[in-house]
This record gives C-alpha cells, sequence and structure tokens, in this order.
C-alpha cells in the first residue's frame, strides 16, 4: 500500500484556502492541512499545491498534473447555484469558488481522476448544476454535523451504497464519519450519484456516473486516517485510479512497478 519515496509518483494538484494572516506582515496566506498531502503520499502520489489564481490557468494545470484534489475550506458562494445568502451562511471566497470550479471542468474535461473532500464534494455537485443546503441545522429532522470534537472522531454513522467504488473501498456499507460541515449537496448535480448518506438521509459522497474516477466525501479522511487506516480508503482508490490511468495512457512506463 505504501510505496518507496523514491519512486516516480503521479501529481494531485491540491487546492487551499485564503486568508490574511493574522498580525504580523501584511500578507495573504494560501493554506490547508498537511494531512492532506500526507494522505496522498502514503497513497503514493505527490502532492502538488496551488493558491487560488486566475480561472484561465486551469487548463494547464489540468495538463500539467495528473489528479485534481479540492480540500475542505469555507462555504460557497450561493450565488453560484442561483441562490441568496442564508442568513448563517459562513465566509465565501468567490476567487477560490471560480478557479476550483475551472480545475474541476479542466480535469474532466482531459479524463483525469478528482477527488473532493467536504468543501470538494459540494464543488463538484455545484460544478456540475447542482445546489447546497446552505446551513444544515436549518433542515428539519437532521443529526449534528458540525461536531465539538476537533480531533476528528468519528460522529455519525454512514451508509454506503453497495455497489459504489467506496463500498468496495472500505469492504463494508456501513461506516462511521467525522463530521464538521454545516453544508451539504442538495439537488444532485448532472453525471453524479449519491453512494453514501448519514442515518438522517444526509448526502455524505457522490461518485461520477461515468468517465474517470470522480468521488466526493463530506467527511474528512485526512482527520481520521492515522488513527484509523481504513479512513486512508479514499486517498487509495483516488491514487490507485492515478496509477491505473498512468499505466493505460503509457505517461508511466515505471508506474507498473508501484501498482
Ligand atoms: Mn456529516
Amino acid at each position: 500500500m505504501s510505496h518507496p519515496l523514491s519512486a516516480r509518483r503521479p501529481t494531485v494538484l491540491l487546492t487551499t484556502s485564503s486568508a490574511v494572516r493574522p498580525g504580523g506582515l501584511h500578507r495573504e496566506d494560501a493554506f490547508t492541512g498537511r494531512n492532506y498531502s500526507e494522505g496522498v503520499v502514503l497513497a503514493g502520489g505527490l502532492p502538488v499545491m496551488t493558491a487560488a489564481l486566475d480561472p484561465a490557468l486551469a487548463v494547464q494545470y489540468a495538463t500539467l498534473t495528473d489528479g485534481l484534489l479540492l480540500s475542505g475550506g469555507g462555504d460557497i458562494d450561493p450565488a453560484e447555484f442561483g441562490q441568496g445568502p442564508h442568513r448563517d451562511l459562513g465566509s465565501v471566497d468567490p476567487v477560490r469558488d471560480a478557479f476550483e470550479i475551472a480545475l474541476y471542468r479542466a480535469f474532466r474535461a482531459a479524463d483525469k481522476p478528482i477527488l473532493g473532500i467536504c468543501r470538494g464534494v459540494q464543488l463538484m455537485n455545484v460544478a456540475e448544476g447542482g445546489s447546497l443546503h446552505q446551513h444544515l441545522p436549518a433542515v428539519e429532522g437532521t443529526w449534528q454535523h458540525v461536531q465539538q470534537d476537533m480531533r476528528g472522531t468519528p460522529l455519525h454513522p454512514v451508509e454506503l451504497s453497495a455497489d459504489s467504488r467506496l463500498a468496495a473501498g472500505f469492504g463494508t456499507t456501513s461506516i462511521h464519519t467525522n463530521s464538521y460541515h454545516h453544508q451539504a449537496v442538495d439537488r444532485v448535480g448532472s453525471g453524479l450519484r449519491v453512494t453514501a448518506r448519514a442515518g438522517d438521509g444526509v448526502i455524505e459522497a457522490l461518485e461520477g456516473e461515468s468517465g474517470a474516477f470522480l468521488l466526493g466525501v463530506q467527511w474528512h479522511p485526512e482527520m481520521a486516517f492515522k488513527e484509523r487506516p481504513e479512513h486512508h480508503t479514499p486517498f487509495r482508490l483516488f491514487v490507485d485510479a492515478l496509477l491505473a490511468a498512468g499505466t493505460t495512457q503509457g505517461l508511466r512506463p515505471d508506474a507498473l512497478q508501484l501498482a
């Protein structure tokens, strides 16, 4: 499962959040948790982080790198799915939204694998014309999905579709996940199917109906895999798809030794 660090690895473009640095230098930082990168490395990939930039750069990024990992972060601007702001909408970053939607479309057009985590699954859905619940506590009958425990400890059960990539990867249809989201997929975008739901019905994962590997999960596997190895599954499925694509496209002749 873990590959030699010296082996040639498929590259994964990793998106980031932006924020003005509090105190000190007056500059805007681009950042995300380093556990996303560690999850990619453990699966055999090589992460490459990018700031949120001009959407016109997306096509070249989709040529330069082998796969796309849409990381977690703040809320997506509801203007992207034709709604006004709910009164409990969190902070939004239209620059990041536009860049990630362009990246998503460029990697799909290039038939390259994509993994979305938390905000990432929501981004995938919005890019495909779907909508989001802007604030789950306002949706009648939903459980708590913003857990108080900050260590990534599983909070709620999730049921996986038996014929999904996730169920095949986890080797079961019943898992427990952490939960750090107040938004969730509402209307499902085109070409996507729901492959996981929490016990209250909230959508917890989407997969692509066709084309290259496409998986988005609403929980945070990067916060869980060190203590609970089964939660490395989304990273492993993603990088395995990158390795398989590399061998079929003849891009990485040495990937065979990794597979
Ligand atoms: Mn949840």
